[in-house]
């Protein structure tokens, strides 16, 4: 078991920006990476799928600017606890809203602010790009759109949905392509972010490309403990 670490210098809180599409496996590398560093971790997805459920529950378009705006100033931490922001119906929801430019600017405040405390591992889609530019770590995670698939209807299975594989495979397309096309914060790989492609990898082979990327760029990550 390897001790937690804080490698930030004096002065500025390290901020480690994860983005990519969906199920390229930055959740599960963040979350990693943020023990490994003991930093705190904020899954950036959840603020914009809760923010979907909320104007689903309202009945209303998650593609409707005002009702977009209006669940996102209305969200609540206790909106983030609800069991219901991992499927595919909220995935889409959160996509849609996410390309409302006041929905993001709503939740701008919250996530800089979660990060500048005391450093974090964020992942998302625009960390590298809008929310910290000046992360000092960047990674931009992939993998083919058919590994990203099979991995997300993986986890769908283990927790019970039966939508078939086909399915998730085009609203996963679907939702990569409306999240790259849109007009603010679209998903791109920072100027300054490393590629790491996942699709041959496992969990383990990307966290420790990922660490070995931290070890090049900081110069200051130990070996793990044996
Ligand atoms: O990461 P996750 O798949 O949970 O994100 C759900 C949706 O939220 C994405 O498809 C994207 O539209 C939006 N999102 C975003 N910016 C972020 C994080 C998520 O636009 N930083």
């Amino acid at each position: 078991m390897t001790a937690p670490l804080i490698v930030a210098p004096a002065g500025a809180p390290l901020i480690v920006a994860i983005d990519g599409p969906a199920a390229a496996g930055k959740g599960t590398l963040a979350r990693r990476l943020a023990a490994r560093l003991g930093l705190p971790y904020l899954d950036t997805g959840l603020l914009y799928r809760a923010v979907g459920r909320l104007v689903l529950d309202r009945a209303a378009d998650p593609q409707d600017p005002a009702a977009a705006e209006a669940a996102a100033l209305a969200l609540a931490p206790a909106d983030l606890d609800r069991p219901d922001l991992r499927t595919p119906e909220a995935a889409m929801a959160a996509s849609a809203v996410a390309a409302v430019p006041a929905v993001r600017a709503a939740l701008l405040a919250f996530q800089r602010s979660f990060g500048q405390a005391r450093g974090a591992v964020l992942d998302g889609r625009d960390i590298g790009t809008v929310v910290f530019p000046q992360a000092r770590v960047k990674l931009f995670v992939t993998a083919s759109p058919a590994a990203r698939a099979r991995r997300r209807w993986l986890e769908l299975q283990a927790a019970g949905s039966t939508v078939p594989l086909a399915q998730v495979e085009a609203e996963t397309r679907q939702r990569d392509a409306q999240d790259a096309a849109r007009a603010t914060a679209p998903m791109k790989p920072a100027p300054d972010a490393v590629l790491l492609d996942t699709t041959a990898l496992d969990a383990d082979q990307a966290f420790a490309a990922a660490l070995a990327h931290l070890d090049t760029r900081l110069g200051e990550i130990p070996a793990p403990a044996p």
